[in-house]
């Protein structure tokens, strides 16, 4: 290792009751992959945790890809950075481990205001080699009283782009509180969200009266809320299995519904709530009634644009299940091939029995099969990363960008609009091209 901290370049600074009325045949894929690894979730959750620094332990690779990604945000203090390790035989091992206490140390000397590290592990053979676990216990341990440690793995191997968060919120998991034998019922809102739309949520919440409502991650990573058989969680991202896992092992709830993505998902993730926490189903439907009008008009301007079209996902961030089922029963587009890296059947029960039977679902990537099947279709859009997007727009194939998807605010009644809209632009690109 190194023992420099590269930083970005600007910055001074399953549950058991699957439904499994949906037994539809899946294709399952092995092959070359084409998506980012759960570094990539970085640059949204440190923006998410204001007083958390994530330290990626690992390669020059690991640096560059952070740098380019987070490469157009300023910061006053950067909340991100990697302790680079050099090539090492196993008996160097322990003086990383001493480079890495020295690193640690450093940073947390020069910056107070970190109250949450997490040690992220990536693919390089020298940081596996790493015990990174015990790592975090031991410099936890040292830093006791002024910071929390821990770690996980954001490794291109063990992990695809949106695993990332799901490896980081599991590993809070443990670290939230026990609820008091008497504590009442309490809602955790479970996802990394922009706060604008957490926002919109818990005034929603507020308005159906539900209280004790807690969100993880928390705005300061420290604010972790209390969890035990009262509580009562919604995903607000399909991704979290592990999570999810972590949550009910502590005897938490999982409330099943569809995601918050459009009218009627959003609509749907509410009720589960509000029939969770006895809420009147008048006093739902009131408080529910305006913002679900205004998200049905603000759909409504892309329909023109997109029903009736064919829509293929190729596996990227997790979101395709859920997203094909908007776009499909709001939108009226016709989804071919939805492909996503894992399938989590139990999170995904509501939205997989909300699917048409025609669509082709497909777990896991071989690239160039689903690429050939994407030619054989000819969709008037196809959902992808970046890396594939450029070829098949030169074969004449429309294309959107599945990471926009996750940069973007997608969630919520007052964000449909936007959603459909991301969908519905480059179909009208290509219409204005071919005038
Ligand atoms: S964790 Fe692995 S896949 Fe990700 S940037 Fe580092 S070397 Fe590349």
């Amino acid at each position: 290792m190194s023992g420099t901290l590269t930083s970005p370049p600007i910055a001074v600074g399953c549950s058991t009751n699957v439904v499994e009325r949906n037994e539809r045949p899946i294709l399952r894929e092995r092959g070359q992959r084409e998506v980012f690894c759960g570094l990539t979730g970085i640059i949204w959750l440190h923006r998410k945790m204001q007083d958390a620094f994530f330290l990626v332990v690992g390669s020059r690779t690991c640096a560059h890809l952070l740098q380019s990604a987070a490469g157009v945000m300023i910061f006053a203090e950067p909340r991100f950075a990697t302790a680079i390790i050099e090539e090492r035989d196993l008996a160097g091992m322990a003086d990383c481990q001493d480079e890495l206490d020295r690193v640690v140390d450093q940073l947390l000397e020069r910056r107070p205001d970190i109250k949450t590290l997490f040690l992220v592990g990536s693919c390089p053979s020298e940081v596996i080699k790493m015990d990174l676990a015990k790592a975090a216990q031991r410099l936890g341990r040292e830093h006791a009283g002024t910071v929390r440690i821990l770690n996980y793995s954001g490794s291109g191997i063990e992990t695809t782009f949106t695993e990332g968060e799901d490896a980081c919120l599991a590993s809070l998991v443990p670290e939230m509180p026990a609820e008091s034998a008497d504590a009442q019922p309490s809602l955790l809102m479970v996802g990394s969200l922009p706060d604008i739309v957490e926002d919109q949520f818990l005034r929603l919440f507020e308005e159906l009266g539900i209280k004790n409502v807690g969100v993880l991650p928390a705005r300061k990573a420290c604010d972790l809320p209390a969890v035990g058989p009262n509580t009562h969680f919604l995903l607000a991202q399909p991704f979290l299995g592990e999570t999810s896992r972590a949550l009910e092992d502590r005897s938490a709830i999982r409330l099943e519904a569809l995601f918050p993505f459009g009218a009627e998902g959003t609509t749907a993730w509410l009720k589960a709530a509000a029939e969770a926490f006895g809420v009147d189903e008048m006093h739902f439907n009131s408080v529910v009634a305006k913002p679900r009008e205004r998200a049905k008009r603000a759909i409504e301007h892309s329909r023109a644009q997109l029903e009736g079209k064919r829509i293929s996902f190729l596996p990227d961030s997790q979101l395709e299940v859920p997203l094909a089922r908007f776009l499909g029963n709001e939108l009226g587009m016709e989804p071919l091939e939805v492909g996503t890296p894992y399938l989590h059947r139990g999170l995904l029960s509501h939205e997989l029995n909300a699917l048409p039977q025609s669509v082709q679902l497909s777990e896991g990537q071989h690239v160039d099969k689903q690429l050939d099947r994407v030619r054989e279709a000819r969709p008037d859009l196809t959902v992808c990363g970046l890396g594939l997007a450029n070829p098949l727009e030169s074969e004449g194939l429309s294309t959107k960008w599945a990471i926009e998807l996750v940069f973007s605010p997608i969630h919520g009644f007052e964000q449909a609009g936007d959603l459909a809209e991301l969908f519905a632009r480059p179909l009208r690109r290509r219409d204005v091209l071919e005038v």
